[in-house]
């Protein structure tokens, strides 16, 4: 297999916090890009309201001063009337937009991670297997899930912020332009200790993220083993929860007073790098006055620019604390858009498969390995199946019977030679149409918290209505009364968490399961012990039944029990990666090889 592509990493911290901020954009326009036009206009909106206010209270002063001492009252007080009634109106529009705003960046907020969690997991099936099992793949996927808890808000909230932050910026500089712009620029360039503080605080922490890694790694799994009830067993069998407990206290310690001591340097840092600002706040202020003094603008104005240079600083430390957030997010957003963007290695072909079948299955002299093992698992396996035939495969554990049909599956593509279906290359198909063709039923299957219909139905979705068809099949595996003996029969859900929820047994889950692949109404149906906890006697009913279902198709059954194996039109018998005996039971026990043997001891057993 190819190595795993580890994305790039962007060392220029103006392009990291561009690419983040786009990528972080790009995924809220994929969830609801008219929520995320609303959460923009809202708050731009909100920065720019700070212009109009700042307007009427410089009216509302130069009124008042002018209106100092002269008779007639009622035509300045009437303005001032006018006046602040549209400033309680803006005002009033101001708050109702904060309190749009903050529902609206939460609904965002729960839209993407709802988003990421359909996304990831339909990202992550439409992988290979072998790249989803790798260790590269597994250590960047746990890390994306372990943070995407952490990271979203903060990935979330500056896109509401940001379009907050450049109006405040454009309401503050508006009045101090049209007075002299260089006063803007001043303010600016004061500004300018506090980017880079920030911008440095926000590298080093970076930095220090790394080095935690690791340890909140470890503290992750200490926890997991305190309270994952699997592991409850052990832990009061070992008696060692104080000494996890210990051991994760340290790990905790270490982490929250490294962290400790990180945002104390920050916050006194960013302290010390504000006080220029504050001096500069008070010389403009010193200067609007005495210029109000002098006469050469009025005290409104003075106002006004005064509180233009607070916006803008108001919006500079905004902006600025965005960046960092978006910034500090830049290997949280890249690993996850990363993941988002992965395409399978194994290549799909073009050729959808025919529906009729002339030629079966042919394994060619099959070798394969698990990528990162070093031994053979299949070593030169080659047999081919008839259209309409069925057979067993038997042998040991370990032999490697499973890993054959999980090369039939398309799951992994053999080291040498080819596996053909229907005499192509099953890699040369579609594989989603491909896989139409087929019906596995893994040892390990799933099992669905739905209603006993949808456990079956979902076999087939395409007719997961046909409730008749889905009863014929729980008929078919024996599990038909068990459900019809449920509160809610066909609708009852099969897990306890739901109300009038039941638990099957291992058996009746294996019946359920073995119904749904019955459901899909494939060429070739694939039964890896599908009855192993199931009775040996009811087992033999159940093969008899599908054995005549499955009569046009391709069966292939792998079998501990000999009752049911002896059935198949032919047996192979996997040893160690090789075919070492094949033929139909009366033929092999003749043979007196290993099925012969085996079988004989399986005999002994039931006398
Ligand atoms: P069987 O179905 O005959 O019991 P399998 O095909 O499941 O045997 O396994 C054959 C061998 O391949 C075993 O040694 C098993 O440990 C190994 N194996 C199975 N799956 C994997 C995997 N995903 N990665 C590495 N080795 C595997």
């Amino acid at each position: 297999m190819k190595k795993l592509k580890i994305p790039k990493f962007e060392s220029s911290p103006i392009k990291r916090f561009f690419l983040t901020y786009k990528r972080i954009l790009s995924i809220s326009y994929k969830v609801n890009p008219k929520l995320l036009l609303y959460v923009t206009a809202i708050n731009s909106f909100w920065g720019l309201t700070n212009l109009p206010v700042l307007y009427i209270n410089k009216t509302l002063i130069d009124i008042v001063i002018r209106s100092v001492g002269t008779t007639d009252l009622i035509t300045p007080l009437k303005t001032i009337g006018i006046l602040i009634f549209l400033r309680a109106l803006v005002e009033f529009a101001r708050a109702a937009t904060s309190n749009v705003n903050s529902f609206l960046t939460r609904a965002m907020g729960e839209q993407i991670t709802a988003y990421l969690e359909r996304a990831g997991g339909i990202k992550l099936n439409s992988l290979d297997i072998p790249l989803v099992e790798s260790p590269d793949f597994q250590d960047k996927y746990k890390k994306i899930e372990r943070e995407s808890n952490n990271r979203l808000w903060g990935m979330i909230e500056p896109l509401s912020d940001l379009p907050n932050a450049i109006f405040t910026i454009v309401s503050g500089i508006l009045p101090l332009i049209t007075f002299n712009p260089w006063i803007s620029l001043i303010v600016l360039v004061v500004t300018l200790p506090d980017i880079i503080v920030n911008a440095r605080i926000a590298k080093k922490d970076y930095e220090a993220i790394q080095v935690l890694n690791p340890k909140w790694r470890m503290w992750g799994w200490i926890h997991w083993h305190m309270i994952d009830t699997r592991q409850f067993y052990e832990n009061k069998i070992l008696g060692n929860v104080n000494y996890l407990a210990r051991k994760l206290f340290k790990i905790q310690k270490e982490i929250i007073d490294f962290q400790f001591l990180r945002r104390k340097k920050r916050a006194t840092a960013r302290t010390l790098a504000s006080i220029p600002g504050y001096i500069l706040s008070m010389v403009l202020n010193i200067y609007f006055f005495a210029l109000a003094l002098l006469g050469k603008i009025t005290l409104g104005t003075a106002q006004l620019l005064y509180q233009g240079t607070n916006l803008l600083s108001l919006g500079f430390s905004t902006l600025l604390n965005d960046a960092v957030s978006v910034y500090e997010n830049y290997l949280f957003v890249t690993d996850l858009t990363w993941f988002l963007e992965l395409q399978p290695q194994l290549v799909s072909g073009k050729k959808i498969p025919s529906g009729i079948f002339t030629k079966g299955i042919e394994f060619k002299n099959v070798w394969f390995k698990y990528p990162n093992t070093k031994s053979w698992v299949l070593k030169g396996v080659s047999f081919s199946i008839g259209p309409k035939e069925n057979l067993a495969l038997v042998g040991e554990n370990g032999a490697g019977k499973t890993t054959m049909i999980k090369l039939l599956s398309g799951f992994y593509k053999p080291d040498k030679g080819e596996v053909l279906v229907n005499g192509i290359n099953i890699f040369e198909y579609e594989q989603t149409k491909y896989r139409h063709l087929l019906g596995v039923l893994f040892q390990d299957f799933s099992w669905y918290p739905f209603t006993a219909k949808e456990s079956i139905g979902i076999g087939n979705v395409n007719k997961i209505r046909k409730t008749e068809e889905i009863k014929k099949f729980a008929t078919l595996t024996g599990v038909h009364e068990f459900i019809e003996g449920l509160p809610k029969k066909y609708g009852n859900p099969l897990a306890k968490e739901f109300d009038q929820g039941v638990e099957p047994s291992k058996g009746q889950w294996q019946r359920i399961a073995l119904a749904r692949i019955l459901f899909r109404d494939s060429k070739i149906l694939v039964l890896d012990e599908p009855t192993s906890n199931v009775d040996p006697k009811a087992e033999e009913e159940i093969f008899e039944k599908i054995i005549e279902l499955a009569s046009e198709k391709i069966l292939i059954l792998i079998s501990h029990r000999f009752s049911t194996v002896r059935k198949a039109d032919r047996i192979l018998v996997v040893d160690n990666g090789k075919i070492i005996e094949q033929g139909n039971h009366e033929e092999l026990i003749k043979k007196e090889g290993e099925y012969a043997h085996i079988f004989s001891l399986q005999a002994k057993g039931y006398q």
